[in-house]
């Protein structure tokens, strides 16, 4: 891990290039910047290779996630103009438009988060070539890697959390208290690009969303507060979870954390502090202990590099994987013979959301029962989640499929599922008998 910390570095003009941390508070690097620049600009790349069509035949990034994240760029985009930092926004491959402002704005200095995974490291490759300092940073963890011996973590979740619980601490997430003069802002040519930019169609909100709610951080602090302060639903968390239905059986805060809107030190000291000062239980504890299932698959990435991405997984498995597009089909427009299936692939088509229950289930029922490569599960979810993040998402698509970190490589039952977890049927009549109701 690449993670800087400099002190006294002469004043020079810097960027801040955004990916997956699109906040302006709980931001080592953006902190850093204001501190130590004559000047600071923000930018943000819409890389057109996110939104094309992959060899499947569905876009990388479809229309719910883009959506979601150009809400979120438009509210970092306010957020930044309170600083006094303008952000520049670009339909553009990052190394055509970053260089250029390099150039432009005699930049020399890059602040970005440390990413680690193929195609994060070739995005920011060109950066090498440019005569310029780069400093990285890791807010983007619960336990900073700096706190970490990422040579012994357990391949194990049990052991890894009980490591991290032991051992670690969950560092103070933080506003920023100092911000650029006005004259650093410049003048405001960039624009937003639409769904239709980026190629992408326009979609209707379908009222049975169980995930209504708009990108930014503005709203994702909104659906924190409301999660724990004012509807104190977190002390029911962990009866809660496994729900199908609605906005509240989870805390849905999944889809800030990926694109960085919100920090998971940030959601981790909100709930230390509800423990403190509202209620402390098994249900706050269960909030935290799937933050650090978010980790473990983060330190799982570092560690085992692209096997995450290969179909043996990290194990290297040997298993005979199918490629029927007419099956994949199938599961993917919810015509398989299994009804729960069904359902829950019918709410990801419609609304980019799918509940972690769903989840374990389809993709079980993909890779285990239909063997088909479950990589293309994992592409697929890639296009639709709103929350798609790519630790998780390859972490549990190989969990569940057997060539990852469940020790017991459990095979789910559908029916006994679906029984258990919708004994009258009600989530799977909501998606299999109501015909796609839109306003
Ligand atoms: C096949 C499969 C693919 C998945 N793909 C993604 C993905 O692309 N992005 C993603 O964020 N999550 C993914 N998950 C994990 C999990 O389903 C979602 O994080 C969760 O459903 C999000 O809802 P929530 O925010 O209400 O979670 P809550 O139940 O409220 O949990 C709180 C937070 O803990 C973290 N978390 C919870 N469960 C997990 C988990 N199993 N793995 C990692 N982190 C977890 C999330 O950040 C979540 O926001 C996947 C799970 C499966 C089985």
């Amino acid at each position: 891990m690449s993670s800087t910390v400099v002190k006294d570095v002469e004043k020079v003009n810097s960027i801040v290039w955004f990916r997956n941390d699109l906040r302006a508070v709980d931001h080592s690097g953006l902190s850093h910047a204001i501190d130590n620049s004559k000047n600071v600009i923000g930018v943000y790349c819409f890389n057109p290779h996110q939104f094309k069509l992959n060899n499947l035949g569905f876009p990388k990034t479809d229309s719910f996630r883009a959506n979601f994240l150009i809400e979120s760029v438009k509210c970092l985009k306010e957020e930044l103009k309170k600083i006094n930092i303008s952000l520049i926004i670009g339909v553009d491959k990052p190394e055509s438009l970053i260089s250029s402002i390099i150039l432009k704005k005699n930049i020399g200095r890059v602040y970005l988060q440390d990413e680690w995974t193929e195609e994060e490291i070739k995005e920011e490759d060109f950066l090498k070539k440019i005569d310029i300092d780069i400093f990285k940073f890791n807010d983007q963890f619960l336990y900073h890697p700096q706190d970490v011996d990422i040579n012994n973590i357990s391949n194990v979740f049990t052991n890894f959390r009980k490591y991290c619980e032991k051992k670690l601490h969950v560092r103070q997430s933080f506003v920023l208290n100092t911000k650029m003069n006005e004259d650093n802002l410049i003048e405001d040519e960039f624009l937003l690009p639409t769904l239709k930019d980026l190629g992408l169609n326009n979609f209707n909100f379908d009222h049975r969303s169980a995930f209504p709610f708009k990108g930014g951080y503005k709203q994702g602090l909104d659906r924190l507060n409301y999660y724990l302060w004012e509807s104190k639903k977190v002390s029911f968390y962990k009866k809660t979870r496994n729900g199908l239905i609605g906005k509240d059986y989870s805390s849905k805060l999944s889809s800030w954390l990926s694109n960085g809107s919100l920090s998971p030190r940030m959601i981790y000291h909100s709930i230390k502090d509800y423990e403190k000062k509202i209620q402390k239980n098994q249900s706050t504890y269960w909030m935290i202990f799937e933050l650090i299932w978010r980790d473990f698959f983060k330190y799982i990435s570092i560690i085992n590099g692209n096997k995450i991405f290969k179909v043996g997984g990290i194990l290297d498995k040997n298993y005979i994987w199918i490629h029927e597009t007419k099956l994949f089909e199938k599961w993917i427009n919810g015509k398989t013979p299994e009804p729960f299936v069904n359902a829950n692939m019918l709410e990801l088509k419609y609304t980019g959301w799918m509940s972690n229950r769903g989840r374990q289930n389809v993709a079980s029922y993909l890779s285990k029962e239909n063997n088909i490569d479950w990589r293309w599960g994992a592409k697929y979810f890639e296009s639709k989640l709103i929350d798609y993040d790519v630790h998780s998402n390859y972490g549990n698509w190989m969990y569940v499929s057997g060539v990852g970190n469940d020790p017991r490589d459990r095979k789910f039952n559908i029916k006994f599922q679906a029984e258990r977890y919708d004994p009258n049927n009600k989530f799977q009549n909501l998606w299999l008998q109501e015909k796609l109701s839109l306003f």
